[in-house]
């Protein structure tokens, strides 16, 4: 959904509350007769107002004040009177979707936060990552389970932290030609977490970003291959400022699979496109399976960060923490 389209179904929204109000209100004046002539001296205020201000300067404020007193207390009168008939106090006011700026979609010139807030949810759900990646950011990514030494001179929580200090630094300094990522390590170390948490800055700072898994985005192809989806479809993969490709090497690995990432890394490469990916893989495994050309394209041209430690999943389950 675009900002107008969202603009224009605030619009709508606007519009049905006003209307809505409206019969409420047609309904009330033919229950209590009286509101229809609470209602009549309340335009006469508004009028008074407008006279006021053509009046003498001098008095002006004090006439001002009894016109204010004089209109709360019919409103106080009207409140009293629908809540004697069972009625809130607002019963035929519109209920608009959002106090803050009545659904115009406006505060003054801005867009309001309900606008903004719809504009960045329908990112995220176009952007592929589920709810279950929703909560993965870089606050809550906790560094304690990672301990004990790693093949490196590093610890695994030295080691760690620094690829959370150049995951977040990436994400913040995110530019659409910037460097791509090549994450590796064990499952359980952090590899989703860190990746959706970039992901999610990266999105919030306004990019077009996917995150998907490796399968995922293979069947997009092979369905545009066999004439079940449109070609545009897959388009986005090519086109998105930062894609991210979860769990390379778990998909079902086929000749076409490879022939599929290996264009799509090509391509992305030329294009100068950053693509962040996360496997299990080992480079060696890589190699074996997707071949020199990808192993060696992978390895020259993205920034390596091997994840270390031990599965965080099962530490959690232990409950060693
Ligand atoms: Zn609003």
């Amino acid at each position: 959904m675009t900002i107008n389209e969202i603009l224009s179904h605030k619009l709508e929204s606007r519009i049905a509350a006003v209307k809505a109000a409206d019969l409420r209100s047609i309904q009330l004046k033919k229950e209590i007769p009286q509101i229809e002539e609470i209602d009549a001296s309340l335009r006469s205020v508004s009028i008074k107002i407008m006279d006021a201000a053509l009046g003498d300067r001098s008095t002006l404020n004090e006439r001002l004040e009894a016109i204010k007193k004089e209109n709360d207390t019919l409103l106080l009168k009207r409140a009293s009177l629908l809540e004697q008939h069972g009625y809130s106090a607002d019963y035929d006011s519109p209920q608009f979707e959002c106090t803050l700026c009545s659904d115009s979609g406006y505060i003054g010139l801005y867009f309001c936060e309900c606008v903004k807030k719809r504009f960045n949810k329908e990112r995220y759900t176009g952007s592929g990552l589920g709810s279950a990646l929703y909560d993965k950011t870089f606050d809550n990514f906790s560094l304690k389970y990672y301990s004990g030494k790693s093949e490196s001179d590093l610890s695994h929580r030295e080691n760690m932290t620094l690829i959370y200090n150049q995951c977040k630094r990436y994400a913040q300094r995110f530019t659409p030609s910037g460097d791509s990522i090549l994450m590796i390590g064990g499952t359980g170390l952090g590899k989703t977490h860190l990746s959706s948490a970039v992901a999610q800055e990266v999105l919030s700072n306004g990019y077009f970003v996917l995150y998907d898994s490796a399968q995922s985005i293979f069947d997009g192809y092979e369905a545009v291959r066999f004439g079940k989806d449109n070609r545009e479809n897959i388009k986005k993969y090519e086109n998105c400022d930062l894609l991210i490709i979860d769990d390379l090497g778990a998909e079902c690995m086929t000749q076409y699979t490879v022939a599929v990432f290996s264009s799509l890394l090509n391509w992305r490469i030329a294009n100068s496109k950053p693509t962040i990916i996360s496997t299990n893989f080992t480079p060696q495994q890589i190699k074996k399976s997707y071949g020199e050309r990808v192993y060696s394209r992978l390895m020259g041209e993205f920034l390596i960060m091997r994840f270390t430690g031990q599965d965080i999943r099962l530490l959690k389950l232990s409950g060693k923490n």
